[in-house]
């Protein structure tokens, strides 16, 4: 079986080249040193802060975050061929993942002065780790329809409620919750949010794990009772919380985590011919839609770089993209016969039971569905 072509492009200066390739030499040395295993789905189970900040000390991450924060400086697609590689490679990147991908970004767009001087540094030197508090138990694709609320008093915020699916909360430092700050004007359901920049060891903040059904613990539940949240942590403008979420989510959808989380295993299937591996014509129809989505993907990482609407391409890349990482997944599953305990059966495995959440995180496909529709008018 011949190698997956290798994830470039043409519009690929040579200084991006180059790029990918010293990740690609860092990857080998590491993957030869047994420092980490290539793994599935490795953006939301990989928690590993020694590698983040290996990555952070060759300025791999908060790349796009200004120098002056403790960042880079670098660009959208400079950013983009390293976290690439990363996940081809399925290196252990779970632990500053979110923190890298969109609160850096949304620190960058709506944190005040002082914000931005206390965290970024964090962020981008692999130290301080983020979730996100958007979901709760009777709230997911309807995220107007949150019920955790912030009322304010003397000097910041009193935090009463709780949120669900929160993927590292045990682990990370804080989380962005978006909150209900005004009472809910059913004419206006939209308004009235606010987005609270949360610290998880805060007094009245219970985090309880929830379990995967393959074992692994990165869900967790956070019940937030009478947690006060100062003045200087509220994220934007009170009231504008639904309008900063919405403008996260290019940053959310559009990435290679949408289409690289089974990408090993198809690596693997190639390698490992006498253990099933798929056969040559399902090999390069996998190839070809990996490299499609790369493409677009590609051009999304442009848009946000130059403020270029990206929302629809986003959510395409999102339906498109979960969808090829499940087959993979299905394609693997019907034909490996790799025995129990193999390497190779582990990555089947865990891509065939963390398959129903690629399509739900950061919004469901059907959801994305209506995006696109109303994105060409349709409705
Ligand atoms: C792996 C993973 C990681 C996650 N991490 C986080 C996290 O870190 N932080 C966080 O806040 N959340 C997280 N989530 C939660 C995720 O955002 C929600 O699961 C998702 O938004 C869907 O919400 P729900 O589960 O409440 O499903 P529901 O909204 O109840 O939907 C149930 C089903 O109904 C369908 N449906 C709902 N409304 C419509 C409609 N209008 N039209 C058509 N179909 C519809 C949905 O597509 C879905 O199939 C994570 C989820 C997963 C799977």
């Amino acid at each position: 079986m011949p190698e997956l072509p290798r994830l470039t492009t043409t519009v690929e200066s040579p200084e991006l080249l180059a790029l990918r390739q010293e990740v690609r030499d860092f990857i080998d040395r590491k993957v030869a040193q047994g420092d980490f295993v290539p793994a599935v789905n490795s953006w939301l189970v990989g928690w590993d802060t020694d590698f983040s900040r290996e990555l952070a000390e060759r300025g791999w991450l908060g790349m796009t975050i200004p120098v002056e924060y403790g960042g880079r400086g670098a660009t959208f697609l400079e950013r983009f061929v390293v976290m690439e590689e990363l996940l081809a490679a399925g290196a252990p990147v779970a632990a500053h993942w979110i923190s890298d991908r969109q609160i850096g970004p949304s620190l960058l767009k709506f944190g005040t002065e002082e914000q931005k001087r206390r965290l970024l540094p964090g962020v981008a030197a692999g130290t301080v780790f983020f979730g996100i508090g958007m979901s709760e138990p009777d709230s997911g694709s309807d995220l107007a329809s949150v019920r955790t609320t912030a009322t304010k008093v003397d000097g910041g915020w009193r935090v009463n409620g709780s949120k669900i699916w929160t993927s590292g909360a045990h682990a990370a430092h804080y989380f962005i919750a978006l909150v209900r700050s005004e009472p809910l004007d059913t004419a206006h359901r939209h308004a009235g949010l606010s987005q609270l920049i949360i610290a998880l060891d805060a007094d009245g903040v219970d985090i309880r794990p929830i379990v995967s059904m393959d074992g692994d613990h990165h869900f967790n539940e956070i019940f937030l009772d009478d947690v006060f949240v100062p003045d200087e942590m509220l994220l934007g403008t009170a009231g504008q919380g639904w309008e900063q979420v919405t403008s996260e989510l290019g940053y959310e959808r559009s990435g290679p985590e949408r289409f690289l989380s089974t990408l090993p295993l198809l690596e693997a299937l190639g390698r490992d011919q006498d253990l099933g591996g798929v056969s040559s014509a399902t090999y390069g129809a996998f190839a070809a839609r990996i490299l499609g989505l790369h493409e677009m993907s590609l051009s999304i990482a442009d848009g946000l770089a130059t403020g270029r609407p990206v929302d629809d391409v986003a959510a395409m890349v999102k339906v498109l993209g979960t969808t090829t990482e499940g087959d993979i997944a299905e394609a693997a599953g019907l034909a490996s016969t790799a025995p129990v305990g193999t390497e190779l059966y582990g990555q089947v495995a865990a891509a065939l039971l963390d398959r129903p959440g690629f399509s739900l995180r950061g919004g469901t496909n059907e959801i994305l569905r209506g995006v696109i529709a109303r994105e060409m008018g349709l409705r």
